[in-house]
């Protein structure tokens, strides 16, 4: 992670609706360009929100490819590549038909967010996976300390889709990673709210160049809890301050 370059490209942001606040599409792809990004995977956490019918299950999709074209318009203006993340929520979707079309370019699965337990998560998971093969899409799994979200959860997708791309977010648990990172060369991490002595024991134990520099950023303004304003200034700093944090670890 040395490599001036490397911080030109993130590959875990976020716009759309947290909790009580809206982070706007364009604003966030403006303050990525700002911070010197120029490439980036991106997804809504609007997506976060649980539909109580069908009909607002289909009014939230639709919300969330609003949101991702105009982030894309954005980024489009500042020269930025960006690679749009479907966000599967097994409780709001039942197909992947929306992929084949045109702005989609990888998947974002959080394991803990619409009901991925049980028969229908685990074939829409290997939906995913078939198409991400297909595609050629990158897949950034969300991992945490518990069952349903430790990175072994996912162990045989690595195994079974040799020619997918898997990103361990954040990276928890660290010896759980470093024992499938020795098993699985399709497997990477990214360091968004990656406790820093986990991502020292990756690197120790060889695996530094498959850790790449991922932020959850405007999530990292959100805890920031710096006020409420979500300006361009606000966002702006936020993102250069976890860049200095980073890199003075
Ligand atoms: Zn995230």
């Amino acid at each position: 992670m040395k490599d001036p370059d490397t911080f030109a490209f993130d590959c875990h942001v976020h716009f759309g609706q947290y909790y009580h606040l809206y982070y706007r599409p364009s604003l966030v792809i403006k303050a990525l360009h700002k911070s010197g990004v120029r490439r980036a995977w991106v997804s809504s956490t609007t997506a976060c929100i649980a539909p109580d019918s069908f009909e607002e299950a289909q009014y939230l999709s639709r919300h969330i490819d609003d949101e991702t074209e105009e982030a894309l318009a954005e980024a489009g203006k500042c020269g930025m590549t960006l690679v749009p993340l479907y966000w599967v929520v097994p409780k709001r979707y039942d197909t992947l038909d929306k992929v084949d079309g045109v702005k989609y370019a990888g998947f974002k699965i959080h394991p803990k967010i619409g009901e991925w337990n049980g028969e229908s998560g685990n074939s829409l998971l290997y939906d995913i996976c078939t198409c991400a093969a297909r595609e050629r899409f990158p897949i950034l799994i969300h991992t945490g300390v518990d069952t349903i979200d430790a990175p072994s959860r996912f162990e045989t997708c690595f195994a079974d889709f040799p020619d997918v791309k898997f990103v361990l977010a954040h990276c928890r648990i660290s010896h759980d990673v470093i024992r499938l990172f020795e098993k699985y060369g399709n497997l990477f991490g990214d360091t968004a709210f990656c406790p820093l002595a986990n991502y020292e024991q990756i690197c120790r134990a060889g695996f530094e160049s498959r850790m790449l520099w991922g932020t959850d950023f405007p999530i990292t303004h959100w805890y920031d809890r710096t006020g409420d304003r979500v300006t361009l200034s606000a966002l702006t700093k936020n993102y250069q301050n976890t860049l200095y944090r980073f890199k003075s670890g």
